[in-house]
């Protein structure tokens, strides 16, 4: 069974990781994908072709989810060029690791602006929209980091927490108008981006998670489509722990 059929979704930071998995599935599932990404073009052309052959409407769009005016034009884009839209997903986000006293002003700028205030931007881009059709699902993508902190981590820390405050914020302002807003803290995610790190080290991460494994995006791209589809429509302000156990 198709749980997305015939809706269309935006998917923030989708070129490659957690946002390439959403997007695939959301396509196995009938959505249409809207998705952006930062600098990768070549990556998001080959993703736009797979996603159109697995028979959906589907286009890249690069756009800096921290620009309030970037956001502002890529929904009025996605308008256009889409019939409707019905899910929203800020899933870009970055790391600017250090230790507080190594951190300068910089890396935590940078990191807020692309991890919460792009959630912002993106929220209210949408908004209208979904006011309007009285109807709308907002996903957020938290880190299991935003609800324990991690040292070497307080500016992203910061930045999943502060999506957590706002997604519960925006359940409560919009939920009389059948919008929902919920947030997904996934814990390790295997990506190209922990590929990096030596098997020693995933080893480690592996072994202290109670279900003995990595997460893969598809991990993550199920409960998307879990709070994007209908199944969950009596579901807002949540926050749901991706992490294989590791918060327990
Ligand atoms: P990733 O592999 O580094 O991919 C990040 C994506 O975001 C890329 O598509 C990138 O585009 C895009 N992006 C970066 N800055 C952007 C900007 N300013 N505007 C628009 N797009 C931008 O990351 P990931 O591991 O898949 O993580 C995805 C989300 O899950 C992030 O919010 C992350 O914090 C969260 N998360 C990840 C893990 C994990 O273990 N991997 C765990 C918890 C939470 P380009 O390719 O063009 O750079």
């Amino acid at each position: 069974m198709k749980l997305l059929e015939g809706k269309t979704a935006i998917i923030t930071g989708a070129s490659r990781g957690i946002g390439k998995g959403i997007a695939h599935t959301f396509a196995q599932n009938g959505c249409n994908v809207a998705f952006t990404y930062s600098s990768s073009v070549e990556a998001a052309n080959s993703l736009e072709k797979e996603l159109q052959a697995l028979g959906v409407n589907a286009k890249g769009y690069q756009s800096d989810a921290a620009s309030y005016d970037q956001a502002d034009q890529l929904v009025a884009d996605v308008l256009k060029d889409f019939d409707g839209l019905d899910i929203l997903i800020n899933n870009a986000g970055i790391t600017k690791d250090n230790l507080l006293m190594r951190m300068n002003e910089e890396d935590f700028d940078q990191v807020i602006n692309v991890n919460l205030k792009s959630v912002f931007n993106m929220t209210k881009a949408v908004q209208k929209t979904f006011l309007k059709q009285r109807k709308g699902s907002l996903i957020h993508m938290s880190s299991v980091v935003g609800v324990k902190g991690n040292a070497g981590q307080a500016n992203y820390a910061a930045s999943k927490a502060g999506i957590i405050g706002f997604s519960k914020s925006i359940a409560l302002e919009l939920g009389s108008r059948n919008i929902r807003s919920n947030v997904i803290a996934p814990g390790f995610i295997e990506t190209e981006m922990t590929a990096k790190l030596s098997e020693d080290v995933v080893q480690g991460w592996r072994n202290a998670i109670p279900l003995k494994r990595g997460g893969s995006p598809e991990d993550i791209a199920n409960a998307c489509v879990f709070l994007g589809s209908d199944l969950s429509s009596y579901i807002t302000g949540q926050v749901l722990n991706v992490d294989g156990g590791m918060l327990t």
